[in-house]
């Protein structure tokens, strides 16, 4: 039997690993890279080994230095959490030489099921459903366009090695084909040496769905239903819940069926996930398989009761499992929200900074697995993702309702998140009528925008922005108050107020001519609850590092700033037309054009990479490429200027 697991992967997996190991009496190992040094994981081993400084092949993807780790503190299996080194053949075959378990499949499992192509051809002669299209060896452009057109457009052009969205390329007709398949030959040679690609059909308005599955050591197969991951943006998940509204007992008994048929035909070991898409007509085809534990399992624990990584370290050291398939029930709902360090309402471009205090309600009825605590830094080197929130009930309905609730009860303090932007898409009218499909975020892209607030609603903001401000009445003098107009900006709009009386007991103002009173019933240092008209206001505040603040204002969020105006335009410099910004901190990934250059407008200039993904910089004006200020592996900060152009 195991007695020790060492843990290669960071955050919130890591922490959900130790969870079931210390459940089970498994000691655990954990590694940490130095600027994770304070992340919770790194303290929450048996041991906690340091990685070092250095890029990520320094430390997380470290496979040798782990694996000596592994060695070294007598850890007997390596469990890769999902991400980093988890479909990585040459690291499954090099821990298992070290004499060590890895707890995953098969190396040949693994390397099955990474090749898009090769899976394909498995999945054929398995008779399972694909989507219509092209995988096959010949990849001369002109044979690939004709095999597009017997396809019919639109068609999706896939990287047969790709993997988060990365080299997939939509052709809506005939005249685009050659530039996209360029593109995506690029990008895919870029991201995975390997320009190889695929065709497929491209389904409009599909469900993404997919089901989990575990397999034990003695060649019993298991699913444990579906999940819906329809709700995406840059093809990735945002959003999952189980079970899914789309299906009834006839179509999830097939597509779980289906999946058992792909695990016993490929002898599988462990957890992995069958990714399908299912059109509106309700076909269905295999689109993946994802041989990992993976980010959204924890929807599935919690209307099947099971414990997924436990199954997971049972099946990896060849055990049988206990349970026959009828023991597994799907009991109730489940949804879980991905909160993500990043700006939904400036193109999901993620976002760094310090998170001061990370608010939560223990009486709210949530499971949040985080991987974060107060004071951490959100690094660049890693995904945005800085937590999962789960909500559980009886029904759909009852589990959307406690997840807005508790969507109000998780504060990420001094952090832009994409908080607020998922309680848009839980009051979104399709969303909740279970009538989704990948391509909901961007059709619904207006409606999801923040919305203008109701002028009571932004008098609440200035309210407890201005008193939060106030220092405490030292003497009679103090309370003179002379009237100020001010104006203040919410979220980027200003707005005038007229102040009457203001000190920490309260505020007189009025805005628009129309009249405001508000009275403190609590003054604490970043938590105000005032008092207006019987109503109760209860607020949060964070500083940010301009002076601004971060308001939580009963359920609303938004950015205030109560500088004075001229100091505000002080403080963000005016910048010409041709100078174009890193959008935020990150690595000059590429430099596509040198000094003297000319170009158009929206050519590509820089490539900025940051948290997984790729920004491309383009030329805000035609002219000459000026200055350029950094070179390819440079660190830049946001905001930095990157490159002039006249
Ligand atoms: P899923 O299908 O479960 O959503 P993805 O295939 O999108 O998972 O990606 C795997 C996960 O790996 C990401 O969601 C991310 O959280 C995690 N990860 C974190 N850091 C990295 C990294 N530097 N490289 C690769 N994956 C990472
Ligand atoms: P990755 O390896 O990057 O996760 P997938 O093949 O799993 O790539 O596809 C990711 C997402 O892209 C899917 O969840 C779905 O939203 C969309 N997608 C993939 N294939 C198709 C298709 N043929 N038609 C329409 N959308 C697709
Ligand atoms: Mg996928």
């Amino acid at each position: 039997m195991i007695k020790k697991i060492l843990i290669a992967n960071r955050g919130e997996i890591a922490l959900r690993v130790i969870k079931t190991c210390k459940a089970k009496g498994i000691k655990t190992v954990t590694l940490y890279a130095a600027d994770d040094a304070t992340l919770p994981h790194a303290g929450a081993g048996d041991e906690n080994i340091a990685l070092g400084r250095g890029p990520l092949s320094e430390t997380y993807l470290n496979q040798d230095k782990i694996i000596q780790i592994a060695k070294e503190t007598g850890a007997e299996a390596i469990h890769p959490g999902y991400g980093f080194l988890s479909e990585n053949t040459e690291f499954c075959k090099k821990v298992s030489d070290a004499g060590l378990i890895f707890i995953g499949p098969s190396t040949e499992a693994i390397e099955l099921m990474g090749d898009k192509k090769e899976s394909k051809v498995k999945m054929e002669a398995l008779g399972i459903p694909l989507v219509p299209g092209y995988h096959g060896e010949n990849q001369e452009p002109d044979f690939l366009f004709e095999e597009a057109k017997k396809i019919g457009f639109p068609v999706l052009i896939k990287a047969t090695a790709g993997g988060g969205g990365k080299g997939m390329r939509i052709v809506n007709s005939e005249s685009e084909f050659t530039d996209a398949l360029n593109a995506s030959k690029r990008e895919a040679l870029n991201a995975f040496s390997n320009d190889k690609v695929l065709l497929e059909k491209y389904i409009i308005n599909p469900r993404h769905i997919e089901v989990q599955l575990v397999s034990d050591g003695q060649g019993n197969h298991f699913h444990f239903f579906e999940r819906e991951c329809s709700i995406q943006r840059r093809y990735q998940k945002v959003i999952e819940e189980t079970p899914s509204p789309a299906l009834n007992d006839e179509l999830r008994a097939s597509v779980c069926d289906t999946a058992v048929k792909i695990a016993k035909g490929i002898n599988y070991i462990g957890a992995g996930t069958i990714e399908y898409i299912l059109a509106p007509n309700n076909e269905f085809y295999f689109l993946e398989m994802n041989t990992r534990l993976q980010v959204e399992h924890p929807v599935t624990e919690m209307v099947t009761g099971v414990d997924l990584v436990d199954l997971q370290i049972q099946a990896a050291q060849g055990l049988a499992f206990k349970f026959k398939q009828e023991d597994i029930n799907q009991t109730g709902h489940s949804i879980e929200c991905r909160i993500y360090a990043e700006d939904p309402d400036n193109e999901f471009l993620p976002t760094t900074g310090r998170i001061q205090k990370i608010e939560t309600n223990p009486e709210t009825d949530y499971r949040l697995d985080c991987g974060y605590r107060d004071g951490n830094h959100i690094s660049t080197n890693y995904d945005p993702m800085l937590a999962k929130l789960i909500t559980y009930d009886t029904d759909r309905y009852s589990a959307i309702e406690k997840m807005q609730v508790s969507l109000n009860n998780v504060l990420f303090g001094g952090t832009k998140t994409n908080r607020d932007y998922l309680k848009r898409v839980l009051d979104n009218e399709k969303f909740i009528e279970g009538n989704i499909h990948t391509h909901l975020i961007e059709q619904d892209k207006e409606e999801l925008k923040k919305k203008k607030w109701e002028q009571n609603i932004e008098a609440h903001f200035v309210a407890v922005s201005l008193i939060s401000a106030t220092k405490p009445v030292q003497n009679l003098w103090d309370k003179k108050f002379k009237q100020t107009n001010k104006v203040i900006s919410i979220d980027g709009d200003e707005i005038s107020v007229v102040v009457n009386s203001l000190n920490r007991n309260g505020i007189l103002f009025s805005l628009e001519g129309k009249k405001y009173r508000y009275e403190t019933l609590l003054w604490e240092k970043g938590h105000i609850v005032l008092e207006s008209k019987g109503e109760i206001i209860s607020s949060h505040l964070f500083m940010n590092q301009n002076g601004s603040f971060q308001v939580f204002v009963n359920d609303f969020e938004a950015i205030v700033d109560v500088a004075s105006k001229a100091r505000r335009a002080s403080s963000s410099q005016q910048l010409s037309e041709g100078s174009l910004q890193s959008p935020m901190p990150g690595k000059v990934f590429k430099v596509l054009k040198n000094v003297g250059d000319k170009v158009e407008k929206g050519e590509s200039v820089i490539i900025v990479e940051a948290m997984k993904m790729e920004h491309t910089i383009k030329a805000t004006t035609e002219g000459l490429i000026k200055d350029i200020f950094f070179k390819e592996g440079d660190q830049v900060q946001g905001g930095v200027l990157l490159c002039e152009i006249e």
